[in-house]
C-alpha cells in the first residue's frame, strides 16, 4: 500500500511526489512514457515559475536565457529589453528529467513506461490498475495531462470541448531563418491568429516557432501554422506537430474522495499566453504540501484535501 500515486511525471507530477517523498511519505510516481520523453511546448519558463523552486536550474538544462520581447501586430512592433532575466527557454526532454529526478532523490519511487488504465477508489484505498501491474494506494493524484485518465474519474463526465486550446509548433533550425539569431528576445505576433498569437522562441540553436488559439477560432490549423511559417519567410516542414491545451479549471472539481488533480489534468492553463508549466508546478507544490499536512498520522484525513479547491490554483 503506497501513500500517494502520482500518475504522470512532467512538471506538475515530478513536484507534487517531491513534495511528498520530502514528507516520508511512500510515494510512486508511474508515467506511460519512458524518460527523457520528449514533450510538445514553447519551452518558455517564466520567472516567477522558476521562483517557485528552492533549487536552480542547471547550465545543461538551459537553452537560452530571455530578457525581452518583441511584440508584433498590424505591421507595428513594439520591443522591450530588460536588464535582468525574464524566463528561460529550455528542452522539456532535458527539464522534465531533472524535475524528476529531484523527485526522485528525495525519495520517490519512479516507474516509466507504464500506462495506467483506471483507477477505482475503494473507498478505505484506490485501486490503480496499469499495463503491468495493479497497485494501492491511500491517495492519488492525477498529473497525467490534458487527456487525463484520473480526471474522467475524478469528474465523472467528459469535460466539454469549449474548455480546449490547440497549439502547433515546430522547430527551425538558427540557419534558416535568414535575418535572425538566437538571442535572448522572443517575438510574439497578435493580429494575424483569430483568439490566439503566433511566437518565435529563441533557444540555443533552433527557434520554436508555433501558434496557438481555441480550437473553433482556428480553422484550418495546419494551413494557419503553414502560412504563419511562410509569413517568417521559412518553408512549411515536412511534418506539423500539434497538441490540445487545457482551459478553464478554476471551476472545476480537482478534489473527490481519495483522488486529486493538478496541471493540465485540473485544467489550468492561462487561456491568453498558454503558459502551462507555471501552473502545473504551483498547483503540485500546493497539493502536495496539503497532502503532507493531511498525514498527520498513518492515514490521511481526507476532509484536509478538501483545501484544494478553485481559487486555491490561482493565488
Ligand atoms: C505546442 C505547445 C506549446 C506550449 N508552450 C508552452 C510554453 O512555452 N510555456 C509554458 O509554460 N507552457 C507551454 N505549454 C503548456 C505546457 O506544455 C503544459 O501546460 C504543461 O506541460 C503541463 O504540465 P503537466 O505536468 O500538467 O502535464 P504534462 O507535461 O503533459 O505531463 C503529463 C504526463 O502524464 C503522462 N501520462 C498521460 N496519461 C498517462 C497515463 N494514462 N498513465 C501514465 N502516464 C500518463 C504523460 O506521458 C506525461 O509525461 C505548451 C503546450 C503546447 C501544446
Amino acid at each position: 500500500m503506497y501513500d500517494v500515486i502520482v500518475v504522470g511525471a512532467g512538471p506538475a507530477g515530478s513536484t507534487v511526489s517531491r513534495k511528498c517523498a520530502e514528507k516520508d511519505l511512500e510515494t510512486l510516481v508511474l508515467d506511460k512514457q519512458s524518460f527523457p520523453r520528449e514533450k510538445l511546448c514553447g519551452g518558455a519558463v517564466s520567472e516567477r515559475t522558476l521562483k517557485l523552486l528552492d533549487f536552480d536550474i542547471p547550465e545543461e538544462v538551459i537553452n537560452q536565457g530571455c530578457n525581452g520581447a518583441r511584440v508584433h501586430f498590424q505591421g507595428e512592433t513594439v520591443e522591450v529589453e530588460k536588464d535582468y532575466r525574464l524566463g528561460l527557454l529550455v528542452s522539456r526532454e532535458k527539464f522534465d528529467s531533472f524535475l524528476l529526478k529531484k523527485a526522485e532523490k528525495k525519495g520517490a519511487e519512479v516507474k516509466d513506461g507504464e500506462r495506467v488504465l483506471n483507477i477505482t477508489d475503494k473507498g478505505s484505498h484506490v485501486l490503480v490498475k496499469t499495463d503491468k501491474e495493479v497497485y494501492r494506494s491511500k491517495i492519488v493524484v492525477g498529473a497525467d495531462g490534458v487527456d487525463s485518465t484520473v480526471a474522467r474519474e475524478v469528474l465523472g463526465e467528459e469535460i466539454s470541448e469549449e474548455y480546449f486550446k490547440l497549439a502547433l509548433e515546430n522547430r527551425v533550425e538558427e540557419v534558416k531563418f535568414q535575418d535572425k539569431k538566437c538571442d535572448g528576445i522572443i517575438d510574439v505576433f497578435f493580429g494575424d491568429i483569430d483568439g490566439g498569437y503566433g511566437w518565435v522562441f529563441p533557444h540555443r540553436d533552433f527557434f520554436s516557432v508555433g501558434i496557438g488559439s481555441y480550437e473553433d477560432k482556428m480553422k484550418k490549423p495546419l494551413k494557419r501554422q503553414e502560412s504563419f511559417l511562410k509569413d517568417l519567410n521559412l518553408d512549411a516542414p515536412d511534418d506539423f506537430r500539434g497538441h490540445r491545451l487545457p482551459v478553464g479549471g478554476q471551476g472545476r472539481k480537482k478534489v473527490s474522495g481519495r483522488t486529486m488533480l493538478v496541471g493540465d489534468a485540473a485544467g489550468l492553463v492561462d487561456p491568453l499566453t498558454g503558459e502551462g508549466i507555471y501552473y502545473a508546478i504551483k498547483s503540485g507544490k500546493m497539493c502536495g504540501e496539503t497532502i503532507g499536512k493531511a498525514f498527520s498520522d498513518e492515514e490521511p484525513d481526507l476532509k484536509e484535501l478538501k483545501i484544494m479547491k478553485r481559487d486555491v490554483y490561482m493565488r
